[in-house]
This record gives structure tokens, C-alpha cells and sequence, in this order.
């Protein structure tokens, strides 16, 4: 039985990055300042506290400056709206980032929805959601988008394959769905409803798996030669697919970690720097 092919997410993220870090110069060059990123965490949660270092410090690595806005566990979702609001007006930060998940004792959609759609670099605003399921311009949410680069760099064409998606989140398994329709795959979305799950990915082209249980999709679940995509991350390094298993069925594979994740922040660095340059109406 033939391995599968891993799809490396570090040397996709890098190439997406040192592009990013070459246009963050050239807008350095030309406005005196650094595109700005501003990281939001609300609390102390290991696991964010760990992502928005590991965001911070690609920033500071490609050229991009990162201002950390902490905030109390205590917080209310005025307070924090309040202060989104500030960041959004401020002209010196051209990217928001509020680390999910927050508390939940606030509404996380009404503090998304504080972002100001020109800064949205995360994706996470219901106008940048409208947009990218209306194909218009506007920011795509960093995972998925992220997963959408990692298809093209391995020249997975998702024209007319049958794509599962596992997951409904707003920030993922959502618009993921939609990027692989706009692409013109033929797209399922399942979610903890969904019956007989095993059967409908044994039809799938394309597997994500967005679901944030460990090693949740089985090999024997999967259609031989099959693009499986793990974008889950649970304790100790594991994805949301087994993934000794789905070596020995699937055509191409992301290893958890390696995979989804880096790529996930090359697209943040990258909206980042498109940002700064349409805040400044300049080109790069
Ligand atoms: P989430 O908000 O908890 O959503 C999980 C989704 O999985 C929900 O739609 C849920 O269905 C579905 N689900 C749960 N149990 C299921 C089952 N038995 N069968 C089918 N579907 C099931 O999680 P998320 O934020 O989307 O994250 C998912 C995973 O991706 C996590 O492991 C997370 O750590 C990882 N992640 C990685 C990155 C990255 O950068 N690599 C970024 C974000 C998230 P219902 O809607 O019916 O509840």
C-alpha cells in the first residue's frame, strides 16, 4: 500500500510570509512606518496566550509590528466592543486580531463585529463573511484561506470533487465550506447531526476535518487516493484525524503539526500588510 504525500504547511507558510515580509519593506520604505497588527487577548488561556505569542513573534520575524492589547478575564462585552471601537479608529494599527475563543460571558460576534471591515485581517466579521460567500473583496478567514493555499500549492483542483467539510464554526468549517464552493467543488458540510458520517466521507474527494476531537476520522472512513486536510489541534500535537491510519489511504495529507496551522498565520501576516497598504491608498 503506497504512502501518502504530506503537505508541507511550513514551506507553504514561509514562501506566503517572506513574500509578505518583502511587501511590509516596501511599505515601510514608503510611509515611514511598519504595517501594524493589533492582537487582542481577553484572559489568560494557555492555549491563546501560546497562539498569539507564536502570531506575535512571525510578526516581529517578517517585518510587521504587533501591538498586544491584554484585557481581563472579568471584561464585559461593552467594554471590550469599546475598546475594538478605539483600535478600529486608530490610524497607526491597520490590523485587528481578537484571539478566539473569548470567555463565555461575552458575545463573541458583537466583539468580532467591532472590527472595522478594512481591518478585519482575521476574517472574522459578518461583513467579511458576506463578502467572501458573495466573492466580493474583503479579507477571507485566516484558516480556511490558509487551506485554500495549501490545495493550490499541491494542485488539488477543487473543480467538481466532492469536498466534506466536518465542522460548521463560523471561523472555519463555514467558510471553508464556501472557498471550496467558490472554487466550484461540490461541497457537504457535516456537523454533530449529521448521520452515518463514515459513509459520506467515503464519497469525499477532499476531506477537512474541523471538528477539535482527537484523531476523530477513522482511515478505513476514507476513499483511497482522497486530499485529507486536518485542520483540528488538540493536547499533545494530535489532529482531528488518525493520522497512522489515513497515511496508508489518502493520496495527500497534512501532519498535525506542520500542516494547517503555519499556514493559518502566513495569511493573517499577509492580510496584514494588504491592509496597511489600502488604509494608505497606496500600492505595492
Ligand atoms: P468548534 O467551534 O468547536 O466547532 C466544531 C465543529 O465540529 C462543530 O460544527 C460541531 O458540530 C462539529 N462536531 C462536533 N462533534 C461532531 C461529530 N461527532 N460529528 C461531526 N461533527 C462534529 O471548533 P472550531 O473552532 O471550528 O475548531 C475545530 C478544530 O480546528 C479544533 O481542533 C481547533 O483547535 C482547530 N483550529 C485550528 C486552527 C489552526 O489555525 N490550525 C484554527 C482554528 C481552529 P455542531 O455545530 O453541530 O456543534
Amino acid at each position: 500500500m503506497s504512502e501518502a504525500r504530506p503537505m508541507n504547511g511550513i514551506e507553504v507558510a514561509r514562501d506566503i510570509m517572506e513574500r509578505a515580509a518583502e511587501r511590509a519593506a516596501q511599505f515601510e520604505a514608503r510611509t515611514g512606518a511598519k504595517p501594524c497588527l493589533a492582537t487582542v487577548l481577553v484572559g489568560d488561556d494557555p492555549a491563546s496566550v501560546t497562539y498569539v505569542r507564536m502570531k506575535r513573534n512571525r510578526c516581529a520575524k517578517y517585518g510587521i509590528e504587533s501591538r498586544h492589547v491584554p484585557m481581563p478575564e472579568t471584561i464585559t462585552t461593552e467594554e471590550l466592543v469599546s475598546a475594538i471601537t478605539e483600535l478600529s479608529n486608530d490610524p497607526s494599527v491597520h490590523g485587528i486580531l481578537l484571539q478566539h475563543p473569548v470567555p463565555h460571558h461575552i458575545d463573541e460576534r458583537a466583539a468580532f463585529d467591532a472590527i472595522a471591515a478594512t481591518k478585519d485581517v482575521d476574517g472574522v466579521t459578518s461583513q467579511s463573511f458576506a463578502a467572501m460567500a458573495f466573492g466580493r473583496d474583503g479579507f477571507a478567514s485566516c484558516t480556511p484561506a490558509g487551506i485554500m493555499r495549501l490545495l493550490d500549492a499541491y494542485d488539488v483542483d477543487p473543480r467538481g470533487k466532492h469536498a466534506v467539510v466536518i465542522g460548521r464554526s463560523a471561523i472555519l468549517g463555514k467558510p471553508m465550506s464556501m472557498l471550496l464552493l467558490a472554487r466550484d467543488a461540490t461541497v457537504t458540510v457535516c456537523h454533530s447531526k449529521t448521520a452515518d458520517l463514515p459513509s459520506l466521507v467515503r464519497t469525499a474527494d477532499i476531506v477537512v476535518a474541523a471538528v477539535g476531537k482527537p484523531e476523530f476520522v477513522r482511515g478505513e472512513w476514507l476513499k483511497p487516493g482522497a486530499v485529507v486536510v486536518d485542520a483540528g489541534y488538540n493536547e499533545g500535537n494530535v489532529g482531528d484525524v488518525a493520522f497512522g491510519e489515513a497515511r496508508t489511504r489518502a493520496g495527500l495529507l497534512t501532519p498535525v503539526p506542520g500542516g494547517v496551522g503555519p499556514t493559518t498565520i502566513a495569511v493573517l501576516l499577509e492580510q496584514t500588510v494588504t491592509a496597511a497598504f489600502r488604509q494608505q491608498q497606496i500600492s505595492a
